[in-house]
């Protein structure tokens, strides 16, 4: 059995003041709800204040992105050290990186090499445009993605980490995929490729969130297929009364 997950992805949003506030009410929601790991990615300005607010309580805390260099001259960048010094997962290949900063399967690779060197938890995001589905290429990107941002990691490592299955095309754009459709990719493209990478216990033990447009009222749905194992959740979760409800429907 594989152990549900919701994450949230904070994106460019909540000054510190607002993370604190929003923690704040976070934590006692989430604390009630058993058999489900609850991941926030604040930004990275209010990760040190955030993990001071959450360190007796059961969130774990997640960053939205990482440099690959261990330290140095690369200005406006953080390292893997500095995040890990603080967080335990990292979200990284976000489609919104590879769209706007230049994020490719090379560079992403190269991120979850660093991040898993020094303990941290990478959740790959992975999924395909709306002219890549429409063209009926989703199995293909997905697969290539995976292939892309694996390459190296070791079995071992592979254990430590989440996939996110997020259709671009669904992404803040209140455009969900249907529940039925992403199992199927999750189960088809994704867990088929971990098990040509690694192995089929790999591929089933791998969680695999699903991300794009989840909100209270469809996010049961999702949870309800047998290949998807919690969310990445982004413009949602940035109301607690709405993570929370999601996390419920998770358990
Ligand atoms: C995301 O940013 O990963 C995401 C899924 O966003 P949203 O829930 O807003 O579609």
């Amino acid at each position: 059995m594989r152990r549900a997950c919701v994450a949230g992805n904070w994106k460019m949003n909540n000054s510190v003041q607002e993370s604190i506030s929003l923690v704040k009410e976070l934590v006692p929601g989430l604390d009630k709800i058993e058999n489900v790991d609850s991941v926030i990615c604040p930004p990275f300005i209010a990760l040190a204040k955030v993990s001071d607010l959450i360190k007796d309580s059961k969130i774990e805390l997640g960053a939205q992105n990482l440099y690959w260099e261990e330290h140095g001259a690369y200005t406006g960048e953080v390292s893997p050290g500095m995040v890990g010094e603080i967080a335990e997962h990292v979200i990284l290949g976000h489609s919104e990186r590879r769209a706007y900063f230049q994020d490719t399967d090379e560079s992403v690779n190269k991120k979850i090499l660093a991040a898993l060197k020094v303990g941290l938890k990478p959740i790959l995001c992975i999924g395909e445009t709306l002219e890549e589905n429409e063209k009926g290429r989703t199995g293909d990107v997905v697969k290539r993605q995976l292939t892309g941002a694996l390459k190296n990691v070791s079995i071992e490592d592979f254990g430590k980490m989440m996939i996110a299955y997020e259709p671009v095309w669904a992404i803040g754009t209140g455009k969900a995929a249907t529940a039925e459709g992403a199992n199927q990719v999750i189960k088809e493209y994704v867990r088929d490729e971990v098990a040509s990478l690694y192995s089929d216990d790999a591929a089933e033990k791998v969680r695999i969130l699903y991300g794009g447009s989840v909100k209270p009222e469809n996010a049961r749905e999702y949870f309800q297929q047998p290949d998807i194992d919690g969310a990445l959740v982004g413009g949602a979760s940035l109301k607690a009364d709405a993570f929370i409800q999601i996390t419920e429907a998770a358990a």
